[in-house]
């Protein structure tokens, strides 16, 4: 076993949200960055839909809501700013028969959270625009969008390293002690394990945010939520996408409902959908490819079904309190759980991507 190091701040996790929080720290402390795989962001945030969400979905008074909408901001401006690729290329939520006052529901719950940038279409202006669409209405978000999130964390990775952060690849944390003003943590490492103390810690683990909890000494049990694995499979289109628009049916749910999204080379893909699992497996359910076509022909009935294949995964951390469905993102201080200098980021799905740099104001400007 190696001496005890000492840092102020200690980041679990380098995905999008930790390495945003790591550059909005470092330069007023020393941070650390412990991260057990080789290199950033191989969990949620590379298998995500790289949408920038424009806040549309979450109910006003949630943090899903504030942070989407700030971070959606924040996201542009950084994104010009240095150069990172992405397009703000809109986003068209459709309704068919029977489903206008669905629509109109997320349109009001929309405007109450504060989204704007929202137009309503007519079915003419929907076949002009978009003739290969199957749609009565739909409303139009402007200010959504896609981006290149491996550009992104590379660079918020490359700006906390110029502030003196430091990143620490093949570092898992394997336990943490809850000490009296300070934390002791546990951690492998490819040479030998060792021991770290810090005064902050910050806990962005993604997926592991919650069983990490488990292993925390001193923790108190009770304000451990529950968290149950939802798979969202991704299926591609070959050829050219029929748009160059985000094309989401009404939400359902668990989900948004099988959508299109398009990348930045204007490549098509198909989902992500709502699979509960029991253990973590990134495997496409290529059973899932029937749920597709169905969803896909409703708003597209001439498809071409053999232009789908499987592409990819990512896993959403859904969090269950009291056996209730927690729906919004639950960002757990010294108020909530009462340990000083710990702050637990967890069930951070979507629209985490787009809130990263809005969780990181946040935390780095407290109150
Ligand atoms: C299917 C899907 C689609 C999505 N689409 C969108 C979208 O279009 N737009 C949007 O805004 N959001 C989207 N999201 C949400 C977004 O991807 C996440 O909210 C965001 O990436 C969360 O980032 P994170 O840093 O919390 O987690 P992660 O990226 O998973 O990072 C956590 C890191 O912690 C590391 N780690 C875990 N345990 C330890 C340990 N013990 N020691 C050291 N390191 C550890 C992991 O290796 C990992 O790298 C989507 C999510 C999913 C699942």
């Amino acid at each position: 076993m190696q001496p005890r190091e000492t840092t102020d701040t200690v980041i679990i996790g380098a995905g999008v949200i930790g390495l945003a929080i790591a550059r909005a720290l470092a330069p007023t402390r020393s941070v650390v960055l412990l991260e057990q795989e080789p290199r950033f962001g191989e969990h949620l945030s590379s298998r995500n839909s790289e949408v920038i969400h424009a806040g549309l979905y979450y109910p006003p008074d949630s943090l899903k809501a504030r942070l989407c909408l700030r971070g959606n901001t924040l996201l542009y401006q950084y994104c010009q700013a240095q150069s990172i690729p992405h397009r703000q290329c809109g986003k068209l939520i459709i309704a068919n028969a029977g489903q206008q006052d669905s629509l109109e529901q997320l349109h009001h719950n929309a405007l109450n959270s504060g989204a704007t940038g929202l137009h309503r279409c007519s079915q003419q202006w929907l076949q002009q625009q978009e003739p290969w669409l199957h749609a009565g209405e739909a409303l139009l978000s402007k200010h959504s969008g896609i981006l290149d999130s491996h550009a992104l964390m590379r660079r918020l990775a490359e700006q906390a390293q110029e502030h003196h952060a430091l990143l620490c690849y093949h570092h898992q944390v394997r336990r943490i002690d809850c000490e009296p003003g300070h934390f002791l943590l546990h951690v492998d490492s490819d040479d030998s394990p060792f021991e770290l103390q810090c005064r902050q810690l910050i806990n962005t683990a993604g997926l592991d945010a919650v069983p990490l909890l488990k292993r925390c000494n001193g923790f108190p049990a009770e304000k451990i939520p529950e968290q149950r694995l939802a798979r969202g499979n991704y299926f591609s289109l070959s050829g050219h996408s029929p748009t160059r628009r985000l094309i989401y049916p009404l939400p359902e749910a668990d989900g948004l409902g099988i959508h299109l999204t398009v990348d930045l080379a204007g490549q098509a893909r198909f989902g992500p959908d709502v699979e509960w699992i029991e253990h973590r497996d990134y495997q496409v359910n290529t059973a899932r490819l029937p749920h597709f076509q169905d969803a896909i022909r409703r708003y597209w009935p001439s498809l071409n079904a053999d232009r789908l294949s499987p592409a990819y995964t990512g896993i959403r951390p859904k969090l269950f309190m009291e056996g209730e469905p927690y729906r919004d993102f639950l960002i757990q201080g010294e108020q909530e759980h009462g340990i000083k200098g710990m702050i637990n980021l967890l069930g951070v799905e979507s629209p985490g991507l787009t809130a990263a740099l809005a969780i990181a104001e946040d935390i780095a400007n407290p109150g």
